[in-house]
């Protein structure tokens, strides 16, 4: 079991995690990110590709 931890004060909201690991997170109907806290070591390669794409380096597994 993966745990996520997205810092919503850095979050910008831009959603590229969303293209990334649509199964862990996604943007309201008020395009506020939201996400799974928690998360199938499956996800972990997609999970992974949304930190290193996120400009605001606001997403972090937490150990
Ligand atoms: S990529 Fe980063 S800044 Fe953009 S919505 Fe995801 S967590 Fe927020």
């Amino acid at each position: 079991m993966l745990k996520i931890h997205v810092d919503m004060e850095k979050c910008q909201h831009y959603g590229q995690c969303v293209f990334e690991a649509p199964a862990v997170f996604h943007l309201n109907d008020e395009d506020k990110l939201e996400y799974a806290a928690t998360a199938d070591d499956s996800q972990r390669d997609d999970i992974q590709l949304a930190i290193e794409v996120c400009p605001m380096q606001a997403i972090k597994f937490v150990e």
